[in-house]
């Protein structure tokens, strides 16, 4: 129909091409999530399944978009997916590109959650918004993740908190009392409030509420065989989920170097933590897993794995360096 006399139209279509050789940052979150997560019951302050079902729909997104996409991180009812330089998808249209990245994981939220909530019928369809940010070098980029962690940090340490006064205060708090106990407080007097009246070491939640989750698509392990290969198309890649901290600089760096004393201590510091995890035993298994908010759904316990996923060794273990290979053109 170019030639009808309605094709004029298309001249009010505005071009909005996102400038080239710049890293991309496509930002979802979750619209009315607060309403959404208290129609489905989600535990507080923070409902595992749920986050592993964001998760795997960021994992849709990085799958589809391969070779594009090649970092994402995510907390509570959002996710941050890193577009390379040299990408060239829908000829960088930004309009193209958010709308997809938002529907894609929209969709693959609903197509996954019966795996996740097999008995908890979804109340409505959830939707997220997107935006698009540009960013120039790899610096604003790290710092852009670091920015989003320091988020997930600060609200995790204060919802923790909050929800530790109002559900297991005795006599309970309601929530004006809770906000108004935390108000002027800074991290230290939460994490004292949460170790003296409750019993909880902060550093001992699971690391996917306190770190959040980083999806990377990294080399296939063991990388060392990866590195003797010269032909860099041939490097098999892996998508990987981790709950690590990407505000240093030992996710981003070659772990030779200065890094590698920081992967080390870092290997033994989650050691240490798995450790701890596996030594609760089955007898206290259960009140270990309530007193760290780790909700025990039916599914989870039903394929009988030692831990569900987002406790396994390979999220936090062996992952210096890996952010390196996100930031390639
Ligand atoms: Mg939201």
């Amino acid at each position: 129909m170019a030639g009808s006399r309605f094709a004029y139209v298309r001249s009010f279509e505005l071009p909005d091409p996102v400038l080239p050789g710049v890293f991309m940052v496509v930002r979802i979150d979750g619209k009315g999530f607060h309403g959404f997560s208290q129609a489905h019951e989600f535990e507080k302050p923070n409902d595992a399944v749920a986050l592993e079902l964001m998760n795997h729909a960021a994992r849709h997104v990085c799958q589809e978009l391969r070779g594009d996409v090649t970092l994402a991180f995510g907390e509570s009812d959002e996710y941050s997916f890193l577009l390379k330089k040299s990408c060239k998808l829908y000829n960088r249209r930004e309009s193209k590109i958010v709308t997809h990245i938002v529907s894609l994981f929209t969709s693959a939220y609903v197509f996954y959650w019966p795996q996740y909530f097999p008995k908890k019928a979804l109340q409505g369809p959830p939707s997220f918004d997107g935006r698009l940010v540009v960013y120039p070098g790899v610096q604003e980029v790290k710092d852009y993740f670091a920015w989003r962690q320091a988020d997930t940090h600060i609200n995790n340490l204060y919802n923790t908190t909050f929800w530790s006064l109002v559900l297991l205060s005795n006599p309970p708090l309601s929530e004006r009392q809770a906000h108004e106990t935390l108000k002027g407080t800074v991290s230290s007097q939460k994490n004292e409030i949460l170790f003296s009246k409750f019993a909880i070491n902060y550093e001992r939640l699971p690391a996917m509420f306190r770190k959040g989750t980083t999806v990377v698509l990294a080399p296939t392990r063991p990388s060392s065989k990866v590195r003797k290969s010269k032909r860099r198309k041939a490097h098999p890649r892996e998508l990987r989920t981790l709950h690590v901290d990407i505000i240093g600089s030992a996710f981003w760096e070659e772990p030779e170097a200065g890094a590698k004393a920081a992967a080390r201590a870092e290997g033994g510091e989650e050691r240490s933590k798995s450790e701890s995890c596996r030594g609760a035993g089955v007898e206290d298994g259960l009140e270990h897993r309530k007193r760290l908010y780790i909700p025990i759904p039916s599914s989870v316990q039903a394929d009988a794995a030692p831990f569900p996923p987002w406790e396994a060794p390979d999220r936090t273990q062996g992952t210096a360096g890996l952010g390196r290979w996100a930031l390639r053109h």
